[in-house]
């Protein structure tokens, strides 16, 4: 079964180059089954890199924020349904730490699917905006680990979501000679951050936009990942994987779909997930 768990519309992602017809028609093309809709809401983000205006979720959007009408959003993925039934209301939250306690309520009343948690900002700034951005003036060892603390602050605070996007995000963009991020040099963070997705049954996703990105980019498959990260999430008890293609225009749907389940299924994982209603949903890889 294909299965899409995270992906992008133009009418309200500033960065996709898809309308939701397109994303639609190229799923029921190549027979995915199931799409969740996962448009970006990161709250005082604005296009220009700016984050220093900060108003309280609710308000709405400035202009460039990278924020939308919640209300219009949700209608607009119901009544896509009628064209792909398999279609499900998610979105992408771009975390941060003053949102933790507001955000649960805030999103509530929508009745959304499944509800994406993201680490795009760190130190006030997107990670992929700016290769001068301050946390790339720390030796990786140190930037990495920060950027898994960020993620674990998510996974404990308030805020209630059911899957942990592109824990390895910051990989696109680092400018350090070797940009990868492989189980060994943090494994207690990875363990820490495991075990705490685990108690609270928050999926671990695996982004295939972040290897695509680096094929492209390099000519260079660099696969799923570290497998011994994987290998270990799932020593720890770890279930809850969702596959994500991310896509942001129409070539990216399914893009390395086929290999990311071969290669899950070797290292043990026989079932991939997605969330409706939020309850997860179990698929054979
Ligand atoms: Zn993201
Ligand atoms: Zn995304």
């Amino acid at each position: 079964m294909l299965v899409e768990t995270h992906c992008h519309s133009a009418a309200f992602s500033p960065d996709a180059r898809q309308t939701l017809e397109e994303l639609i028609a190229g799923a029921q093309a190549r027979g995915f089954e199931a799409l969740v809709l996962t448009d970006h809401y990161d709250k005082n983000y604005f296009s220009d890199g700016s984050t220093d205006q900060v108003t309280p979720l609710g308000q709405p959007p400035e202009a460039g924020e990278w924020i939308f009408d919640l209300d219009l959003y949700a209608d607009t993925v119901r009544r896509a349904r009628a064209d792909f039934p398999g279609l499900l209301l998610g979105i992408e939250i771009g975390y941060r730490p003053e949102l933790a306690e507001a955000l649960t309520p805030f999103l509530a009343p929508y009745g959304f699917d499944q509800v994406l948690g993201s680490i795009h900002a760190i130190m006030g700034q997107d990670l992929g905006a700016r290769r001068d951005h301050p946390l790339y003036d720390l030796p990786k060892q140190a930037a990495y680990e920060r950027v898994l603390e960020a993620h674990l602050d998510m996974v404990t605070s308030a805020f209630r979501f059911q899957v942990m996007t592109h824990f390895d995000y910051l990989t696109r963009y680092a400018p350090y000679p070797d940009p990868s991020i492989t189980y060994a040099p943090f494994a207690d963070h990875f363990d820490t951050l495991f075990k705490a997705l685990i108690e609270r049954d928050i999926a671990l996703e695996i982004n295939l936009r972040t290897r695509y990105k680096s094929f492209d980019q390099t000519g260079r498959d660099p696969g799923l990942c570290d497998p011994a990260i994987l290998r270990r999430y799932r020593d720890l008890g770890g279930e809850l994987i969702t596959l994500a293609g991310d896509a942001h225009q129409p070539a990216d749907l399914g893009r390395f779909m086929p290999e990311a389940k071969a290669e899950l299924k070797a290292l043990g994982f026989q079932s991939g997930y997605y969330f409706k209603a939020g309850q997860p949903i179990r698929y054979a890889l």
